[in-house]
């Protein structure tokens, strides 16, 4: 009799090499559709192996199983639903404490498992000895070795499937779980209707985590019971119990990696170490980092000038074509719209790409040679000496790209204090979003030379601002004991340009995406707050004057100098007498002390909604109200209009002031308190407002 077809599910955290191991399984046999109803790829493949038939799935990628991701929910509905016989955790054997955290998932979800311990070859440079059959043991799971790139391991792989005995996990971490944790999900699963103890246990499990799916699925008397236990232990624990429940998974994880991977102990000396003897050295260490930094600012620059200055010239041919379809000196207000509100605004963001392509291309560059990891272990020590805790780098290393993951990533600290102290800082590290900015303001003002220097100082001050106001917090508020930590190096590897290109990519279509979407809208709404109500009644006649000074005789550039001050000067009367004009003038006078007119003012207040509004709210500020169409850019009024302290004045509010609106729902997020967020907003507003108010007043001493 022909046995059944076996099912083979495939999961795995992103880049653990799942699409290289299904590639290798399947060979070409594979078909790619989309999950139904979503446009999540489907990947199914299958192979024939000592007589079985077997149908592989490649689930999508996910670090987690929670409802909170179309891709989270695919993985584990395919899993519930399509029950597949089998399923192959994808696992990166070199990262282990981070791939095992989805293995504990898919083990509450009581499936038949086999570990692939892929990326073999790198725990074996990198000399960690993974034991195996102590983890097969603990874990109750069969293990196999992989090496997914290349194809090692694929045969032992597949005698591994059709010769699996079938033996259903349950979670390994409730037994050592805070007993009012266990309690509550031993509880909990006993109220429940399941096919079996161990599906009652997950969603239990995902009860007391607030999962919204299987909440839908529940009645409400169960609903209430569940949230009655989560607050209970909410309170009596002090945080939530979807956190509990995460930590006492990553606690499990921590015991078992103590027991199963040996560090490397040094027989020879790899080239990896002798680079690190050289790039973590106790004195040299920080200095190289400030000095790559530096080479990253100077690189985008030189890079991206030209660059710039081509995507400032489309912008300002789109510009002016579309004007060009009104007949000249019409007032159209859809012109006004489309020319000033959506090109100068979402515009004015994208001249940035170019950098901002760049900037990332650097950050790639350096995470993924494994740099970065060294910059995390160079700032553990000096952390350590301030009282800080090393790993607190690893996320805020995040928020060069951008604050919102830095938050979300400090749930790698257990230690409340440790995580409250860092995502409260998060937003200091300068974000990918301020970078428009400073790309904006220093050509505007400063030479070639001062470039590069002038972010590199900008970025370093958000770092010492962040390692300061660090330690402030974890010496006043958030205070208690440390916990220790020991950090893994990765090795050295060349990155691959497929990979570094992906990411860079990645971020840059994230920012092309947000220039898209919410500037779009944002530029729309603030064009038309900065458009109304018209002006119509002017204090004096400038249009007299202009056309007096064209009459008149005088050397042509102070006839044109003359008339661009009275440009400005009607152009000024017009924004003044709109809303956003208005609401600047309103708040002028705080702002007048740092160096901050009422248009700088408009733009910081914009700038809430997403940092980069403040370069489009900028770019239409002075082009509402402009006479003439063959304008100068905007870098050239800025010039006109402000001076180099002042520029920097901008530049340095805009990185230490509340962050974007995003960051701060993501803090009241993972704080689970709206009290931390609101003090994070005001916090870094109030220490923007006193650090540019000293240099501002002190540089105009000193000037
Ligand atoms: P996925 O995101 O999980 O589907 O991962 P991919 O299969 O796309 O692999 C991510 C990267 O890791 C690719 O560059 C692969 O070539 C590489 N890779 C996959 N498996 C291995 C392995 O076992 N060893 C090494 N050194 N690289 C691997
Ligand atoms: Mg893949």
């Amino acid at each position: 009799m022909a046995q059944h077809t076996l099912t083979v599910a495939l999961a795995g955290n992103p880049n653990s090499g799942k699409t290289s191991v299904f590639n290798k399984l399947t060979g070409a046999r594979q078909s790619v559709g989309n999950y139904p109803g979503i446009t999540v790829d489907r990947k199914e493949g299958h192979f024939h192996w000592k007589g079985r038939e077997v149908r592989v799935i490649d689930l999508p990628g996910t670090y987690s199983l929670t409802a909170a991701s179309p891709e989270e929910l695919i993985a584990r509905n395919v899993i519930l639903e399509e029950k597949p016989d089998l399923v192959i955790n994808v696992i990166d054997a070199s990262n282990l404490e981070r791939n095992l955290y989805l293995t504990m998932q898919l083990m509450e979800l009581g499936v038949n498992m086999i570990l692939a311990m892929n990326m073999w070859d790198v725990t074996e440079r990198r000399r960690l000895k993974t034991d195996l059959v102590e983890l097969e043991s603990i874990l109750g799971l069969p293990t196999v070795k992989t090496v997914g790139s290349r194809g090692r391991g694929i045969t032992d792989l597949k005698d591994a499937i059709v010769e699996h005995k079938g033996v259903h996990t349950s979670s390994p971490w409730v037994k050592g779980a805070p007993s009012p944790v266990k309690k509550a999900v031993n509880v909990l699963s006993a109220e429940l209707a399941c096919v079996n103890k161990q599906h009652c246990e997950w969603k239990a499990i995902k009860l007391l985590e607030g999962d919204s799916e299987v909440e839908s699925q529940e009645d409400e008397s169960i609903k209430e019971f569940a949230n009655r236990l989560a607050s209970h232990l909410e309170t009596t624990r002090g945080i939530s119990s979807g956190m509990l429940i995460a930590r006492a998974r990553y606690k499990f994880i921590e015991e078992l990696i103590k027991q199963v991977v040996a560090r490397p102990v040094s027989t020879s000396i790899s080239r990896s170490d002798r680079i690190d003897a050289i790039v973590t050295n106790k004195y040299a260490g920080i200095p190289i980092f400030l000095v790559m930094m530096y080479l990253v600012f100077s690189f985008t620059f030189t890079l991206g000038e030209p660059l710039m200055g081509y995507m400032e010239q489309l912008f300002e041919f789109v510009g002016n074509t579309v004007s060009g379809f009104w007949p000249a000196g019409s007032d159209s207000m859809l012109r006004a719209l489309i020319v000033e509100g959506v090109i100068g605004g979402v515009g004015g963001v994208l001249i940035f790409l170019p950098n901002i392509f760049l900037l990332f291309l650097a950050i790639a560059l350096l995470e993924d040679s494994g740099y970065m990891a060294r910059v995390a272990f160079i700032m553990d020590a000096l952390m350590k000496k301030l009282g800080l805790h090393g790993k607190s780098f690893v996320p805020l290393l995040v928020g060069f790209g951008c604050t919102i993951p830095a938050i979300l990533a400090t749930r790698t600290l257990e230690n409340r204090n440790d995580r409250f102290t860092t995502l409260m800082v998060a937003p200091l590290m300068s974000c990918g979003a301020r970078f428009p900015i400073y790309m904006m303001i220093i050509p505007a003002f400063f030479p070639d030379a001062w470039r590069a220097p002038l972010v590199w100082m900008i970025y370093f001050t958000g770092i010492v601002l962040s390692i300061a106001v660090a330690r402030f917090l974890r010496k006043r508020v958030f205070k208690g004991e440390e916990t220790p930590f020991v950090m893994e190096l990765p090795s050295y590897h060349l990155p691959t340009p497929v990979s570094i290109l992906r990411h860079t990519w990645d971020r840059a279509g994230e920012y092309v995406k947000k220039a898209g979407t919410v500037i779009l809208a944002i530029s729309i709404v603030l064009w038309v707050l900065s458009s109304f109500p018209k002006k119509t009644e002017f204090s004096t006649g400038y249009d007299a004057q202009i056309a007096a000074l064209e009459a008149s005789v005088m050397p042509i550039e102070t006839k044109t100098d003359s008339i661009t001050t009275i440009e400005n000067a009607r152009q000024a009367e017009v924004f003044s007498h709109t809303i956003t004009g208005r609401l600047g003038k309103f708040f002028e006078p705080a702002m007048k002390p740092l160096g901050f007119d009422w248009r700088v003012t408009t733009a910081l207040l914009a700038a809430t909604a997403a940092k980069e509004v403040f370069v489009s709210q900028m770019g239409v500020v002075f082009a509402v109200g402009e006479a003439d169409e063959d304008s100068s850019t905007l870098r050239e009024k800025l010039r006109e209009n402000y001076t180099p302290l002042q520029g920097i004045a901008m530049m340095l509010f805009a990185l230490i002031s509340a962050p974007c609106v995003a960051t701060i729902v993501a803090t009241k997020k993972e704080t689970e308190s709206w009290k931390w967020a609101m003090i994070q907003l005001s916090g870094l507003t109030i220490l923007a407002y006193i650090i540019t108010l000293i240099v501002y007043q002190v540089g105009k001493l000193v000037i």
